[in-house]
């Protein structure tokens, strides 16, 4: 019998995707809280906030901006360095400030006020499109924009756990994580709703927060180890 091909082809819903799911869900299914669904505007705000600062450390974040400025408005019209210093918590502050600011300011000028809501109006692409134009907003937090807010659409979020994870399961070829997750939503199966593809991107960050480690990952105690190439490798010998 042929040995089942390492990826799949295309637009295939992927069986090791499916049993690596399950695997996930028997082991932190009770662990994945419900997702606190904002508003797009207030998911954007958190996700260029929270990119390379713990999931703790950007809530908290969330929470000074409020109790600062009370409004989005006033976080806008706030000058940088005041942003700036109440953002401490969050990692590359002097960077996120200025772009913060801007991208308030951008959204305002163009749509007439600041909100993000007239999103839900556009086709998931088109949302994509239109939030990357924006400086540090890549696809990861496009892909949490309208995956994670009320816009509730198909996305998934490929963060430095997603990607790593991923990639050390093999399944998908090493690339960046636009390419990383234009493959994997090829091999996810089409009933995974949108909620559901938020609940399996919960399921693989908490799992490259626990054994799948970017520098110690824990693959002899790990509950995938029978189906990751990477592990086996790890623990061979
Ligand atoms: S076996 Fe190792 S490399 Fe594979 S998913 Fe588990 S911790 Fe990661």
């Amino acid at each position: 019998m042929q040995p089942a091909p390492l990826f799949p082809e295309a637009n295939q819903p992927d069986p090791r995707l499916v049993e690596i799911d399950a695997l996930l869900e028997a082991r932190y299914g009770a662990e994945v809280k419900p997702r606190e669904v904002w508003d797009p505007l207030t998911q954007f705000i958190y996700s260029i906030l929270s990119s390379r600062t713990k999931t703790e450390d950007s809530h908290q974040v969330l929470r000074d901006l409020r109790a600062r400025f009370g409004t989005w408005e006033n976080l806008r019209d706030a000058p940088v360095a005041e942003i700036e210093q109440t953002i401490q918590a969050a990692t590359f502050a002097d960077v996120k400030a200025p772009q913060l600011k801007t991208a308030l300011q951008q959204i305002t000028a163009r749509y007439g006020s600041l909100t993000l809501d007239f999103l839900a109006k556009y086709r998931t692409d088109k949302i994509r499109q239109w939030l990357e134009q924006f400086a540090g907003v890549g696809p990861k937090t496009s892909a949490a924009v309208v995956n994670f807010s009320t816009l509730r659409r198909r996305a998934l979020c490929v963060d430095s756990h997603h990607l790593r994870v991923t990639q050390r399961l093999r399944l998908t070829p090493r690339a960046d994580a636009a390419v990383t997750e234009e493959r994997l939503m090829r091999l996810v199966p089409e009933s995974w709703d949108a909620e559901r593809l938020d609940h399996h991107h919960s399921l693989i960050k908490l799992h490259g927060q626990t054994y799948c480690t970017f520098d110690q990952p824990k693959c002899a105690a790990c509950p995938l180890l029978a189906v990751c190439p990477t592990g086996q490798r790890n623990t061979a010998g």
